[in-house]
């Protein structure tokens, strides 16, 4: 039997005749993208983010790009943003025509704190786009003051994190605006690709109603240079079904959390992740850290586990960003931690003799 990483066949089988009666209803409609759908699943996405507009897109990375522009954040202009993320939160920006300016994170938490972005602040900074990395918010009330202080806009990079809290405050209500990504994977997972722009800006939130579909309010009149990042109906029914779990989903992986983290309280040389009390995190990803992590990891796929690690290559030692010349060594602890992670298998479906498997299996070659 294999403990898979994350079991996308479960989440299907246990919401299927909801999900696909949802796709019925759209199939026969007759109305593929945008629309009604897609206006009542932005309206309680909102809702459930506590703010005031929600704007539905076609995916995570286009609905951080689309807030730098709609911001007008763009050639000449710096974005903060942590070394140790997924690409894309530094694609965002780069697409935006601004530069990505990495940080260091916090070694206990892996998200970026106040002092560093500091540090990173200069004459074209103009936004900080912290990410609430595994579901773990970030420490945002010191890096709102910051940004406040210094005129900019701080923009979430939520896509890792819906649901997640911190101080009582939902993510995506956290700044300025925020961005999600509905990616199958994701806690809240569309059935596709899918994104949402969340924000209590209500000129930004008209902005990148614009900007998403082709800079038109009303077809054929064009009045900015938009493109296409819609969400389409399909995905947006699919969406509301699983919205209506997502809580209980969350409380989930919280449950298997927490049992990793008394499985795994006294062995040596593994680091477990730190919840700081002010934040709610919604177990996204369980990351670890061990010294031997490429052994931990064969040895784990030798028992059957799968396992992944979220990322083995930051940003700026990618081919993609060698123009930004940076060097090995240049962000060393984002490097220390890209060399010892380890994520295992996590997720609403884990079971727990499956779980058991895994824990079981560390032990053994701790
Ligand atoms: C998934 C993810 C994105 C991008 O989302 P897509 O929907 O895949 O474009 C951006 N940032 C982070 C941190 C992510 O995990």
């Amino acid at each position: 039997m294999k403990v898979p990483f994350l079991d996308l066949q479960a989440a299907y089988r246990e919401l299927q005749e909801e999900l696909d009666a949802a796709g019925r209803r759209v199939m026969s409609s007759g109305w593929y993208i945008l629309g009604q759908e897609v206006e009542v699943f932005e309206t309680e996405f909102a809702a459930y983010c506590g703010v005031r507009h929600c704007i539905g897109v076609s995916n995570g990375l286009d609905a951080l790009e689309l807030i730098l522009r709609g911001y007008g954040i763009g050639a000449g202009d710096e974005v903060i943003v942590p070394a140790n993320t997924f690409i894309a939160t530094w694609l965002a920006v780069s697409r935006a025509g601004a530069v990505p300016v990495p940080v260091e994170p916090s070694e206990l938490t892996h998200t970026i704190q106040a002092d560093q972005v500091e540090k990173a602040i200069s004459s074209r900074t103009r936004a900080v786009m912290p990410v609430h990395l595994y579901g773990q918010p970030a420490d945002m009330e010191p890096i709102r003051q910051l940004a406040q202080r210094h005129g900019l806009k701080v923009i979430e990079d939520a896509a890792q994190a819906h649901g997640a809290r911190y101080r009582g405050q939902r993510a995506g209500g956290l700044g300025d605006a925020a961005g999600f990504s509905f990616y199958p994977g994701k806690n809240l997972g569309a059935l596709g690709d899918g994104g949402a722009v969340v924000t209590n800006d209500d000129e930004l939130a008209a902005q990148v109603r614009l900007l998403r579909n082709y800079g038109s309010q009303v077809k054929y009149y064009n009045e900015v240079k938009g493109c296409n990042a819609r969400l389409d109906a399909l995905q947006a029914a699919f969406l509301r079904v699983k919205l209506t779990r997502l809580d209980e989903w969350n409380r989930r992986r919280q449950t298997a959390a927490d049992r990793y983290l008394q499985a795994f309280a006294q062995i040596p040389h593994l680091i477990l992740p730190e919840v700081p009390t002010q934040a709610e995190p919604v177990w996204h990803l369980f990351v670890v850290r061990h010294p031997r992590r490429d052994e931990l990891k064969r040895h784990l796929t030798q028992a059957g586990i799968e396992t992944i690690i979220h990322y083995p290559i930051p940003p700026h030692l990618s081919r993609a960003y060698t123009d930004s010349g940076a060097k090995p060594g240049a962000y060393p602890l984002t490097e220390q931690l890209a060399s010892t992670v380890l994520s295992l298998p996590m997720g609403p479906h884990l079971q727990p003799d499956a779980q058991d498997r895994v824990t079981g299996a560390v032990r053994r070659f701790a």
